[in-house]
């Protein structure tokens, strides 16, 4: 069982009472645990890449007059900033999704239109390593009631991640599928990439795991992508899960509610397909 904290007030009411009140405090408590955990793992990653600067900086002068060891310094410089910017634009992408309420800002959208939104943000990188981003739809509008930017996020991410997790020329598939019966609307993002071991699968949207921190972080990777994903499908009022072989793909599925109101208001304004 977990430990419990209990917050106890005593106070004298008059000489012969006296008032007890007993608040249960440990929500408060894992909340600010989580927070210190989370600002110590800030602290870490911002850590080791500023350090990383100031090293090969200091490097970088000794060897002024060698013009490849320049180049050379230099080069990984850029990748290291690149790394703080990365975990900087993540941060503020982390505070948002956490900050926001989806509610206000849900909106009737084809789920679709994201999914093809979310793959067009990815072309240049797809392309990059002759990955085939294909977009696949069954059954009939897909249209949900959510924060479209949210959707559009966690979909990119999972599109992302399939693409940094995958060898070159492979496929990634992003399927929406309508389910009249369940009443949901489905993505999924499916890579033929290097899989994720099972043990891995329910942390894989803590922030700051990776199943090989050497090799996430050596990509650009920041370990936020996930929770941020995760966030962002829980404002839209779905959830995410992830199945795996190793070695031979991954595929996300996010499950949102199909809007009940959608054939109502395909019929009168034509949104949605
Ligand atoms: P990162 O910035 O490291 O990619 P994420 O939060 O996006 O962070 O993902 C967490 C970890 O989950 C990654 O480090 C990686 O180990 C694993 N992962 C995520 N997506 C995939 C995928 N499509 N295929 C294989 N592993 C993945």
């Amino acid at each position: 069982a977990r430990q419990r904290h209990l917050l106890i007030h005593v106070g004298a009411i008059d000489g012969h009472r006296v008032a007890v009140f007993i608040r249960d405090i440990s929500e408060r408590r894992r909340f600010e645990m989580m927070r210190r955990d989370f600002v110590t793992n800030v602290s870490h990653e911002l850590k080791t890449p500023a350090g990383a600067i100031a090293l090969l900086a200091e490097t970088i002068t000794d060897a002024a007059d060698d013009p490849d060891a320049v180049r050379y310094f230099s080069g990984r410089i850029s990748k290291e900033s690149e790394r703080l910017t990365n975990l900087v634009q993540r941060l503020i992408e982390l505070q948002r999704a956490e900050s926001t309420s989806g509610v206000a800002s849900a909106q009737q959208v084809d789920a679709l239109d994201v999914v093809k939104d979310a793959a067009q943000q990815n072309a240049v990188q797809a392309e990059h390593k002759h990955i085939d981003i294909r977009v696949t739809h069954s059954g009939g509008p897909a249209v949900v009631r959510v924060d479209r930017r949210a959707l559009t996020t966690a979909v990119k991410n999972l599109i992302e991640n399939a693409i940094h997790y995958s060898p070159s020329d492979t496929t990634v598939t992003a399927d929406v599928a309508r389910h009249d019966a369940e009443g949901t609307v489905t993505i999924r993002v499916i890579d033929q990439g290097i899989g994720i071991p099972e043990q891995s699968l329910d942390r894989i949207f803590e922030r700051f795991y990776r199943v090989d921190p050497a090799r996430s972080r050596d990509t650009g990777g920041t370990g936020l992508g996930l929770a941020i994903t995760k966030h962002c499908v829980e404002e839209c009022g779905g959830t995410i899960s992830a199945w795996s072989h190793e070695g031979s793909g991954s595929t996300f599925t996010i499950e949102l509610p199909l809007d009940g109101d959608a054939d109502e208001a395909d019929a009168s304004d034509g949104a949605g397909a």
